[in-house]
């Protein structure tokens, strides 16, 4: 029985929910009243059910298709501004117990080289990774309890926030690693972590259990309820996830949206991000035995409808894909990219050869951080490597009722500007620097508030002159 508010997964992912509401879209695809009814409750950017936005995802109309592009692109401007926000993984260990058929670190495969870092290559490269100018790091992990204990995940947060090389320091770690308990996760939050990363992979039990077939993360509702697990141990920000490719996108789109629905319900705070990878080619993967891979219109729409459907949710898209896709689906609501990254444990410090990777996946942009910091604001963006809210104890729903006061423009604004400038300084190349410096030139009038504003201008001044770390 459908409950959004259970702390059962079979009931908040209800698969006859899910069912329902797929067939109530595949009705309703066309019905163009209805679909203006829904475009209107939208406009008030208070999200939409999991059903009305599953009829805007189906929607064939071309003229409704494009006011939902249009309207989640100007809902991502009101919410979220010109912003980018950056970050890189950091892959401390590929050791894995579990047998994911689509992930190259599944525990039969015995190709792939097993890693992982010991504290002192960690400091090389997390100093690697300062030297590109990164303040904001997911780390990744495969589920090993032997070699990546939580004890192993929390010694490696410790270090990596102990590290300040030159200008250079880590403010903000997430954690994208599996599953664990309420205990575990009230580790993870006195270690100052960030967002709680975790994805579904997909949440069609049937299809989790086939692609899951040995190890811990085959239970399905263990899986499903750690985003609880991980409330009820203090972490307020939790991030989602679907990997597209595995189950059909419809069904994958609805049981995303009802779990945000289930977090909000059940906690009073919905999911601080939601990722959309799609599957890559790996080391022993190809993902072409996946057939329900998805084509970048119907990934462009994806991004839009869960633009209007969760508005206040930030949406990150990672390396997996391209320069080109990047650049189309950035308009339509995506708040976090990745840059730089490498997907190899050891990768920012050693290359490694061709046959001896340990590389989770194929990495498509693999442009620079300078080249993606210069490319974002050639396309009137601001790169941000702001990390002030979590510091500043702005989690969960405090996060969430900046995001609605509409304060964000005299808060996340000066801070993106800020940190930018500090990237300018500290890493940028001279071309880049000189793009960055027009444009903060150009944005700093876009602070309302004249005191936010002098304030901004005296920072930056301040950074000029050698000192960092400014927020509001
Ligand atoms: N081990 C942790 C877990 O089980 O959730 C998380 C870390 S894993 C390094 C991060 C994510 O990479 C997985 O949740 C999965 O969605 C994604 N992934 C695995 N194989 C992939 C592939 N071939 N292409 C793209 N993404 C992949």
């Amino acid at each position: 029985m459908y409950n959004p508010k259970s702390l059962k997964s079979d009931e908040f992912i209800d698969h006859s929910e899910i069912l329902e509401s797929l067939e109530y879209a595949e009705a309703n695809k066309n019905n163009a009243k209805l679909i203006d009814e829904i475009l209107a409750k939208a406009r008030l950017r208070k999200g939409l059910s999991h059903r009305e936005a599953a009829i805007l995802l189906d929607c064939t109309l071309e003229d409704k298709n494009q006011e939902i592009f249009a309207l989640a692109e100007q809902i991502k401007k009101d919410f979220y501004g010109n912003r980018i926000v950056l970050f890189a993984p950091l892959y401390l260990s590929n050791y894995c117990i579990n047998g994911c058929v689509y992930c190259p670190y599944h525990a039969k495969n015995k190709h792939i080289a097993r890693k992982k870092l010991t504290q002192e290559e960690i400091k090389r490269e997390v100093i690697a990774l300062q030297d590109m100018g990164h303040k904001r790091l997911a780390l990744e992990a495969g589920e090993d309890p032997i070699n990546n204990p939580i004890e192993y995940i929390l010694e490696c947060i410790d270090t990596i926030y102990s590290i300040k090389h030159k200008n250079g320091a880590i403010r903000r770690v997430n954690v994208n690693i599996a599953a664990t308990t309420v205990e575990n996760y009230r580790k993870l939050k006195d270690a100052g972590i960030g967002t709680y990363i975790l994805f579904q992979e997909t949440y069609h039990k049937e299809s989790y259990e086939k692609l899951h077939p040995t190890g811990p993360k085959h239970d399905y509702a263990y899986h499903t309820e750690a985003m609880d697990r991980a409330m009820e141990g203090g972490i307020d920000d939790v991030g989602l996830g679907v990997l597209f490719g595995l189950e059909l996108y419809r069904y994958e789109f609805a049981g995303l949206l009802m779990h945000a629905e289930h977090l909000e319900a059940a906690f009073g705070v919905g999911p601080h991000t939601i990722s959309v990878p799609r599957i890559k080619r790996a080391d022993d993967i190809d993902p072409d035995v996946f057939d329900n891979g998805i084509d970048d219109d119907t990934f462009a729409k994806l991004v839009a409808c869960i633009r209007l459907a969760v508005p206040y949710t930030g949406m990150i898209i990672s390396t997996r894909e391209s320069k080109e896709c990047r650049e189309r689906v950035i308009h339509y609501g995506v708040s976090q990219i990745s840059g730089g990254s490498r997907t190899s444990v050891g990768g920012y410090c050693e290359p490694e050869p061709e046959d001896e990777s340990s590389e989770q996946f194929d990495v498509s942009d693999k442009r620079t951080l300078n080249e993606i910091v210069k490319w974002l604001m050639e396309n009137d963006y601001i790169p941000s490597f702001c990390t002030a809210c979590y510091r500043e104890g702005r989690t969960g729903d405090r996060f969430m009722s900046l995001c609605k006061s509409g304060q964000i423009q005299n808060c996340c604004h000066p801070n993106a500007l800020m940190t930018l400038k500090e990237y300018l300084e500290d890493y940028a190349s001279p071309d880049t620097k000189s793009v960055g410096e027009s444009l903060i030139k150009a944005e700093i009038g876009n602070i309302p508030k004249d005191k936010v504003r002098q304030i901004a201008l005296d920072n930056l001044a301040n950074i000029e002159n050698g000192s960092r770390d400014f927020r509001f």
